[in-house]
């Protein structure tokens, strides 16, 4: 997963709310100070993830906080429009599922911590699994530890390296797909941490279903055109992988594997293309379909 540390932001975005007419402006401008508390504690609040931050002192003013991130004056409004559209990612840095991410985070949930609601280093671009996943969650009780690694703070999740490996039996057979995840020089308790984060985002078991699905795409891609498919995989594996052999999303890892797997190329190569020739005649061209 690529690294956010780019999209820490130092404006304040309460000063672009105050300029509202909104009916709530007033009561969003009292709490000035004491969001500003809460802002300057929250890199230090992500540091500490084994320690479960301490309950919110603004859910009196809920509805005022979350109502500017859910029902936001125009000029925040855009703010937060490009803070989860207007971006250069092409995979989910969450996940690695390669799909432009189109949901925006709450890191520390809004519902629990309201204080958060239009901080902007609080909103993490998401795609929509992990938003659907991840929902309010943030800290397990249990084990005193944070579920989730904060694309924007941390350095672990460009650490995490996909592969996937193929059980193909026979052309009739649908093939397993057994995902694995190599980690990059990183501690025990950092090791932990990734694996924690994975296993809430039911990260192995999505990934897996992906490669199911990319197995039939490009099958019945292989059947409407003809074309080779270690070009095809080889020309992704290009765009995405430093080393040809490194896959920091999942659609790198299913091409890697696939050029891996003989049997697969094989496979894929002996489709049929299903779609008819076109004839031309003379100026005409004519389909046959
Ligand atoms: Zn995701």
């Amino acid at each position: 997963m690529e690294s956010l540390a780019h999209m820490v932001i130092t404006d304040d975005w309460q000063f672009i709310a105050h300029r509202s007419t909104k009916e709530t402006v007033a009561d969003l401008i009292d709490l000035y100070d004491r969001l500003n508390d809460c802002y300057s504690t929250y890199e230090a609040c992500i540091s500490a993830y084994t320690t479960c931050p301490a309950a919110s002192t603004l859910m009196p003013e809920k509805s005022v906080l979350i109502g500017f991130y859910e029902s936001p004056p125009t000029e925040l409004g855009k703010l937060l429009r490009d803070r989860r559209n207007d971006h250069a990612l092409d995979c989910c840095p969450y996940c690695g599922s390669p799909k432009k991410p189109n949901e925006l985070d709450h890191f520390i949930p809004k519902s629990i911590w309201p204080e958060y609601s239009i901080y902007p280093n609080n909103l993490v671009p998401q795609c929509r699994d992990c938003a659907g996943i991840k929902w309010n969650h943030y800290f397990c009780n249990k084990t005193n530890v944070a579920y989730f690694l904060h694309p924007i703070y941390t350095d672990l999740l460009p650490k995490v390296f996909f592969s996937v490996d193929i059980n193909f039996i026979d052309d009739f057979t649908p093939p397993t797909f057994t995902p694995g995840f190599a980690l990059e020089s990183t501690s025990t308790e950092d090791k932990a941490r990734i694996e924690k984060h994975l296993a809430k985002l039911q990260i192995p078991a999505r990934f897996a279903q992906y490669c199911s699905d990319q197995f039939v795409t490009w099958k019945n891609m292989r059947r409407r055109s003809s074309f080779t498919i270690q070009s095809a995989m080889t020309q992704r594996v290009t765009e995405k992988s430093s080393d040809g052999i490194s896959a920091q999303d999942w659609e790198t890892a299913f091409c890697i594997a696939v050029l891996a797997n003989a049997a697969v190329i094989d496979f894929f190569n002996r489709i049929q293309c299903q779609t008819k020739p076109v004839r031309t005649l003379g100026a005409r061209v004519v389909l046959n379909v």
